[in-house]
């Protein structure tokens, strides 16, 4: 792999495409540094190594120069997070950045100004990717949350540094660990997929029937399953023109000798709320006028028996509208499977906004053995495809 360690940084000016796209509150004030931490390792090895840092990033979907979406705003945090001082230049090409770059000293750090600001960037526009290449001796990705995007300055720029391109540690990171899932899994191998939609995560499902012994699903798609082979789903959530696909990944899992574990029994709600009345009954027994916001109890213990057999597992997407502590109940006790069977030696790999944002909110995120950062990447990278910021690199 490609990675800092074939590289010697000293006197260098690593370019660095982070992934800064950060949630702000409406004083601007970054409310969550979860990516500048992602990035930190990287900027401080090249740092450490005699190099120097031009960090460059997206924040939001600006419609041109917008200065709500600026970097700016977040230069005093990456300062702090990072622990050393940070030049902010408000352009991300031109003589300015020209200016700031020649006059960048080793150990020195300067963000450019959001790339979004051009519309460019997106488009994979070769020739601002050239100019943005020229402000680096060595190109470094780091930016997982959009390798799967073949936008400027994270797939097509590479072109321009032939030999000297590589990933960050943390793209390396996620790399190596979705690769334990894929690849070298240790059996039993089981794939947790919860969420709104199968149509999300058709994809997934389709690659992994290879890989995984047991499929467990829950969450807002597992009604479609259920009304596909005849259940009262009542009001749940249903894709109505996914039936079809339902019965048919339920078929193809039987060919492949692969187990999918539907809901035996459901939390239902007389309304989308976390002060609606709630009951417990079969999965396939929901009355009208009601809703499934969460698995049941039966289910949970069947899922967590699965689980804590298991000895590769992967979790994308919550069981129930987790948001509402009244339907958390299933995520939760699932989470506290995951981290049991990781305790017990399992490899646990934990993707996806929603289930990220579950292991934090509920403390197990240092507990799994890996969270994915990007969703959408991730999902990508377990469809089977090749991320185009990854296939840059070579
Ligand atoms: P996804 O982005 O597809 O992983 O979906 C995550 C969202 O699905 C979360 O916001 C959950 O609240 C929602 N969700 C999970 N279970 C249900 C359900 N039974 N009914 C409606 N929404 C659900």
């Amino acid at each position: 792999m490609k990675n800092l360690s074939k590289f010697n940084f000293k006197n260098k000016k690593a370019l660095i495409r982070v992934d800064f796209n950060v949630p702000l509150n409406d004083q601007f004030e970054v409310t969550d540094t979860t990516r500048i931490l992602a990035a930190k390792p990287t900027i401080e090895t090249i740092l450490k190594a005699g190099g120097s840092a031009i960090l460059m990033s997206h924040l939001g979907r600006p419609k041109g120069k917008d200065a709500s979406f600026s970097l700016g705003h977040i230069a005093a945090k990456v300062s702090e997070v990072l622990g050393v001082p940070v030049k902010f230049v408000s352009d991300c090409v031109g003589d300015e950045v020209r200016d700031a770059v020649q006059n960048i000293q080793v150990g020195e750090v300067l963000l450019l100004e959001n790339l979004r600001f051009y519309p460019e960037e997106k488009a994979g526009d070769i020739t601002f990717a050239k100019q943005l290449a020229e402000w680096g001796d060595i190109y470094v990705n780091d930016a997982f949350g959009t390798a799967h995007r073949a936008h400027a300055s994270t797939a097509i720029i590479a072109q321009f540094f032939e030999n000297n391109k590589c990933f960050g540690l943390l793209l390396e990171k996620e790399i190596l660990n979705i690769g334990k899932v894929l690849t070298d899994s240790k059996k039993p191998v089981t794939a947790i997929l919860g969420g709104a939609k199968i149509s999300s995560k058709i994809g997934v499902i389709e690659n992994i029937f290879d890989k995984v012994d047991h499929i467990i699903i829950g969450g807002g798609m597992s009604y479609t399953f259920i009304k596909a082979q005849g259940g009262d789903i009542g009001n749940s959530l249903c894709e109505d023109d996914k039936m079809e696909l339902a019965l048919e990944i339920l078929e193809k899992a039987k060919e492949k000798g692969v187990k999918i574990h539907l809901p035996l029994d459901t939390v239902i709600a007389d309304a989308f709320s976390n002060d609606a009345n709630t009951e417990i009954v079969p999965i396939d027994e929901i009355p009208d006028g009601w809703m499934g916001l969460d698995i049941g109890p039966k289910t949970e213990i069947a899922y967590s028996f699965i689980i804590m057999q298991s000895k590769t597992i992967l979790w994308n997407g919550p069981m129930g509208v987790f948001e509402m502590p009244k339907f958390a109940k299933g995520t939760i006790e699932l989470g506290h499977a995951i981290v049991d069977a990781t305790a017990d030696g399992a490899f646990s790999l934990v993707g996806g906004g929603d289930s990220v944002a579950a292991v934090k909110q509920f403390g197990f995120a240092d507990r799994v053995s890996y969270v994915s950062t990007g969703g959408g990447a991730m999902l990508e990278m377990l469809e089977g495809k090749i991320l185009p910021g990854v296939a840059a690199i070579g």
